[in-house]
């Protein structure tokens, strides 16, 4: 096929362990799936699963044993840390049940979901999207993603988040609201996943705002540490 100009390059993600990239296709993100995180944010009681989605380029893969660098962003003055379970879409598919959805995963990786909070606060006020709220450039820092048979215990892992060496984000992958696997089966409802899908499953509470030169650590127990620092 012939293109105007060069198809830029592919959004990828390193392998714990191995050599190939896992390709991005999409980029999931779940609101609101840790009770205390949902209270911090004006939860008030039970509320079905949503959605909303960033770039695929939009990833900031990080090696483990290096330290990313995240541009600060503009058009914000309180950028906020989300520390979340990513899972990594193998085989794609419709209508997914919760009973088969576990099968789809390839793999697991820690993400931060960044979050310009003063503008999606504004988005909530007005009843606006949040895209420049979460969809802007380097918001997904990921670390490397490690095959789903070589984890253990992933649906009962600490999750943590450090900043400068101080403890932010404190919690258990157990938490979660709706499971790994009622989410893949929603998702799955209103889009046709795909290999190469990413879906961050939402943050526990403790998100707050970071500056230049913080260094943020964080960690699921079983995965690589992914760790960046705000340029
Ligand atoms: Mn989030």
């Amino acid at each position: 096929m012939d293109y105007l100009f060069p198809p830029l390059q592919q959004a990828a993600v390193p392998i714990a362990g191995g050599t190939a990239c896992f390709p991005v296709h999409r980029i999931y993100c779940v609101g609101r799936n840790y009770v205390e995180h949902a209270k911090e944010m004006g939860w008030t009681g039970r509320e079905p699963p949503f959605f909303f989605m960033k770039p695929a380029d939009a990833v900031l893969p990080v090696l483990a044993g290096s330290v990313g660098e995240m541009p600060y962003p503009p058009m914000t003055v309180n950028l906020h840390h989300e520390v979340e379970l990513v899972v990594a879409i193998g085989r794609g598919g419709k209508n997914i049940t919760s009973e088969e959805a576990l099968s789809h995963i390839w793999g697991y990786a820690v993400g931060l979901d960044m979050t310009r909070r003063d503008l999606q606060a504004e988005a909530k006020d007005q009843g606006r999207p949040w895209c420049t709220a979460k969809g802007f450039d380097f918001s997904a820092p990921i670390g490397q993603i490690h095959r789903a048979d070589t984890v253990q215990g992933i649906g009962q892992a600490s999750i943590s988040l450090n900043v400068n060496g101080q403890s932010r984000q404190d919690s258990d992958t157990g938490k979660l609201i709706w499971s790994l696997a009622e989410i893949i089966a929603c998702l799955s409802e209103l889009y046709t996943l795909q290999p190469g899908d990413l879906i961050f499953t939402g943050t526990p509470a403790g998100v707050a705002a970071v500056q230049r030169g913080d260094v943020l650590e964080a960690s699921i127990s079983g995965l690589s540490d992914l760790k960046i620092k705000m340029v």
